[in-house]
């Protein structure tokens, strides 16, 4: 993992909490899928939970108990749910077992006797594991010689190996027998377990920052986007605020994308089903999309009719073919944000995360062989140069190619190969740092993407880049070379943001919902100290409008230290305090989020400053303190 400064901005006030939390994390948390050390340490812990639970609560019975990200869960099925005191008899328990130093001994058995012994004790769940087990021997691990487990390890050698100030139970929640709501209701103990307290307390930090960040929070606290139940699940509701926001960031990619030689393009939110058929996504991703809208049932029977668009793909293609191109046309880049919609399951939908509907910034380039290596250099040019914008700085590339073994995919091998291999040389030849991530491909085709850790070491996708020869061929696409002959392009989609919303969604969190000055949705908001003054502010209001500030004035007629609270909660960038001495020199007393106090200046020299905070001025990462 990259270990980068994640700090935004400095601070120029040690007592804004808010900046203080964006110094560089001092403290490095491994993750479990990476430490050995951890897998065993959270194994033994789950199965000193599950010794304790049954000490406590004799009926309870035991089921699985796997190592998660930051800990591990164990179901039970007890007659009665689990309360906090329980959690916490629970975990005094599982001290007590910690501090006998106990031995963690490795048995193997027949599958006759491990089903002989688990009779015994009267487990049924474990019979339905080990009817799951296919290899032999059973491996049956014993907490000294009073409890055990059927489970494949690995474990530490001892309990009295575990600290037990490094672990902690978290909460309780109600799960099915193997996810299936048909089946039994179980209780699942969260819990987190690590290698020392301090390691502990560092995740309990990042925990309480997370929810301090969480866009879910904020966004409804900085009036940014609702959800209805009445619209549906995964489906968000952007308010003016919010469709602000979206459009400031629409904006400033549109403008990147007229200088590299992008040309906008519309295309409906729905089509014959026909087209993803050619592209093969109803083959390959209809459980994912919405369902088939017929006309009747026989066109439903024959799998005719229109759906919503997973994908914008298809339609650009539509627009590509709709003339026969010839080289000197290309390549052709032709962008869309464009809103699609996908069946994600209703458990999956948190906040912008994860949607039902959202809007790509997608586009799609139409190049010749020749002109794949380059086209492909200068599109992660312009996802870099998007991230710098946006002040993302902890990311790494990840090379997502595909899975030999698996039949998900389409395409030739040799396709496959030269699509790989153009990735291949583009991030050779950028010297950037990379990984591989083996079955991560799209159906079609090998993608550069983007991933991003944000200020609590969270990962998320970002910017996404890929090469197919799939598509076209598919779409039998053809420019006339230079030669006269037809030849085949080869496309490039590509989304540095990925989606708008799950865009939004990190740009939230990450800033902590202090938004540089360039995107926040209020920039300055003029605050007057008195009826007397209002005028005065809201024709400076005015004047800065006409300039494209986005400037507002609290007319709630509330004593300052309340206004001044709001527009803190608000968290917008810049106050400017208008009293009466300010009106009679033509002055604001700015206060920004950034720099704090900076006293009285002139109108005129604030608008300045504040235009010079615009991304079209060519300075997107301009902020009130570089005044
Ligand atoms: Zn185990
Ligand atoms: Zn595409």
């Amino acid at each position: 993992m990259v270990q980068q400064s994640m700090s935004p901005k400095s601070s120029s006030n040690p007592t804004d909490q808010n900046l203080e939390l964006e110094q560089p994390e001092k403290m490095y948390l491994p993750r479990t899928s990476e430490s050995d050390n951890l897998k065993k340490i959270r194994h033994t812990a789950s199965h000193v939970m599950a010794m304790a639970v049954q000490k406590l609560f004799p009926k309870a019975q035991v089921t699985i108990g796997p190592w998660i990200e930051n800990g591990f869960y164990y179901d039970f099925d007890n007659p009665e749910p689990f309360s906090e005191s329980d959690l916490k008899a629970i975990q005094k328990e599982m001290v007590k077992i910690i501090n006998r130093k106990l031995p963690v001994v490795r048995e193997e058995v027949t599958r006759e006797e491990a089903e002989h012994r688990i009779q015994e004790i009267k487990e049924p769940y474990k019979l339905e594991i080990l009817a799951d087990i296919k290899e032999e021997p059973i491996t049956i691990y014993h907490l000294g010689n009073e409890w055990w487990d059927l489970c494949a390890g690995p474990h530490l050698e001892n309990t009295s190996e575990l600290h037990p100030k490094a672990i902690e139970l978290e909460s309780v929640a109600g799960a099915y027998w193997r996810g299936d709501e048909t089946k039994a209701q179980l209780q699942r103990i969260y819990a987190t377990a690590w290698e020392n307290p301090e390691q502990l307390a560092e995740y309990k930090r990042r925990k309480e920052e997370a929810l301090r960040r969480d866009h879910r929070k904020l966004g409804k606290e900085l009036g940014l986007f609702i959800f209805s139940d009445q619209v549906g699940p995964g489906l968000p509701l952007w308010t003016p605020k919010g469709t602000l926001l979206r459009s400031i960031l629409e904006d400033f990619l549109k403008q990147e994308q007229i200088k590299r030689g992008y040309q906008q393009v519309v295309t409906p939110h729905i089509a014959r089903v026909d087209l993803f058929k050619t592209s093969g996504h109803w083959q390959k991703y209809k459980e994912d999309m919405f369902p088939l809208m017929a006309d009747d049932q026989e066109a439903a029977a024959h799998e005719q009719g229109f759906v919503l668009k997973p994908m914008n793909c298809p339609f650009h293609i539509q627009i590509y073919k709709s003339e026969l191109r010839s080289y000197r046309e290309l390549p052709m880049r032709l962008a869309e944000f464009g809103t699609v919609y996908r069946y994600e399951q209703s458990g999956e939908l948190g906040g912008l995360t994860r949607v039902r509907g959202f809007t790509v910034d997608d586009s799609h380039l139409f190049v010749t062989q020749e002109q794949l290596d380059s086209e492909f250099l200068s599109v992660v040019d312009l996802i870099l140069s998007v991230f710098r914008s946006l002040q993302l700085k902890n990311f790494k590339a990840r090379l997502s190619f595909r899975d030999p073994a698996s039949d998900k995919y389409i395409g030739s091998d040799e396709a496959w190969e030269k699509a790989q291999g153009a990735i291949r040389r583009a991030v050779q030849q950028l010297g950037m740092e990379h990984f591989e991530g083996i079955g991560e491909a799209a159906f079609y085709g090998p993608k550069l993407d983007f991933i991003f850790s944000d200020a609590l070491g969270r990962e998320w996708q970002l910017g996404t880049v890929q090469v197919d020869y799939n598509l076209p061929e598919r779409f039998d696409l053809e420019y006339v070379a230079e030669d006269g002959d037809r030849k085949r392009p080869v496309m490039i989609h590509r989304a540095p943001f990925g989606s708008l919303e799950r865009l939004i969604g990190i740009l939230i969190e990450e800033y902590a919902g202090d938004f540089p000055l360039w995107l926040a949705p209020v920039q300055i908001r003029l605050l007057p100290v008195g009826e007397t003054q209002l005028d005065f502010a809201k024709d400076v209001v005015a004047k800065m409008l006409a300039l494209n500030i986005r400037a507002e004035v609290d007319t709630s007629g509330d004593r300052l230290g309340k206004q001044i609270r709001n527009a803190e909660k608000q968290k917008i960038p810049v106050m400017a305090v208008v009293g009466a001495k300010e009106v009679e020199t033509n002055a604001l007393s700015i206060r920004t989020r950034a720099s704090g106090e900076l006293g009285a200046i002139p109108v005129d020299e604030v608008v300045e400053k504040m235009k010079g905070a615009m991304p079209a001025a060519g300075c997107a990462n301009a902020n009130f303190e570089n005044f």
